[in-house]
This record gives C-alpha cells, sequence and structure tokens, in this order.
C-alpha cells in the first residue's frame, strides 16, 4: 500500500499546516497530516496554551480534525518540524495514531522536507489498541 501514497505531498501538507502552529511557549512548531483511507488529508499544527497541560500536539490536532469530519480510517501521516534532524511523534501521539490505523506508516520530516518512514509497529511495538478491549 506504501507505493500507492504520495508521502512527499503529505510531508508538504504538514510544513504548510505548521505554518498556523500556535507554539509562544516552547518556540517549536511542529505541522502534521494525517491521510484517510478514503484519500483525505488533514493537516493539523500544535496548539499550545498558558495553562501548558491544554495543549495539544499537530498529529493529534490532525487526527481529532479527520474524525470529528467522520474519517476514521487513517493510512498514513506526515510530520513536520523545523529542526535538521527527523523528529518522529511523542508518545501521547503514537498511541493517539494507533487507534485510527495500526498499520499506518508515518513520514518524519526534517525542516528542508527530507523524510524518513516508519511503520507503526516499528514507532509503538507491542501496542495496545481496540482489539483488546474487544472492539
Ligand atoms: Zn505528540
Amino acid at each position: 500500500m506504501d507505493n500507492l501514497i504520495d508521502f512527499q505531498a503529505l510531508v508538504n501538507s504538514a510544513a504548510a499546516a505548521k505554518e498556523k502552529a500556535h507554539c509562544p511557549y516552547s518556540n517549536f512548531r511542529v505541522g502534521a497530516a494525517v491521510l484517510t483511507e478514503d484519500k483525505k488529508i488533514f493537516g493539523g499544527c500544535n496548539v499550545e496554551n498558558a495553562s501548558y497541560g491544554v495543549g495539544i500536539c499537530a498529529e493529534r490536532t490532525a487526527i481529532v480534525k479527520a474524525v470529528s469530519e467522520g474519517h476514521k480510517k487513517i493510512i498514513a501521516c506526515a510530520v513536520s518540524t523545523d529542526m535538521d534532524e527527523i523528529i518522529a511523534p511523542c508518545g501521547m501521539c503514537r498511541q493517539a495514531l494507533r487507534e485510527f490505523g495500526p498499520g499506518m506508516t508515518i513520514a518524519c520530516a526534517n525542516k528542508d522536507g527530507k523524510y524518513q518512514t516508519f511503520t507503526m509497529d516499528e514507532l509503538l511495538p507491542k501496542s495496545f489498541g481496540p482489539e483488546h478491549l474487544g472492539k
């Protein structure tokens, strides 16, 4: 399935979403984009808050946008930062992504758009999911 996914387009969407980041506290901009099974792309950025714990990561913003529009099957995700190195999603986002796409591929891009792909199993091995609750 991966060879049918335009990861470059998804990385570009994540980079575009990054432009909307609200991160006055960390100054760490992140953009994400999720690709749903029906080929729709939803972008998201990190949205921080003066009450720090209220903030949400870019990946979860994108997930929430997709799911709230009725798209629950995610087949790929891209993440873009302003770093030289490739940054992978935080643990909470890995779990959030896993809920909607245990077989997804995640493309992690640096500031220049250079990206590396990872499977969900690579980022979150032995993961917990809905099937463990009989769902
Ligand atoms: Zn996160």
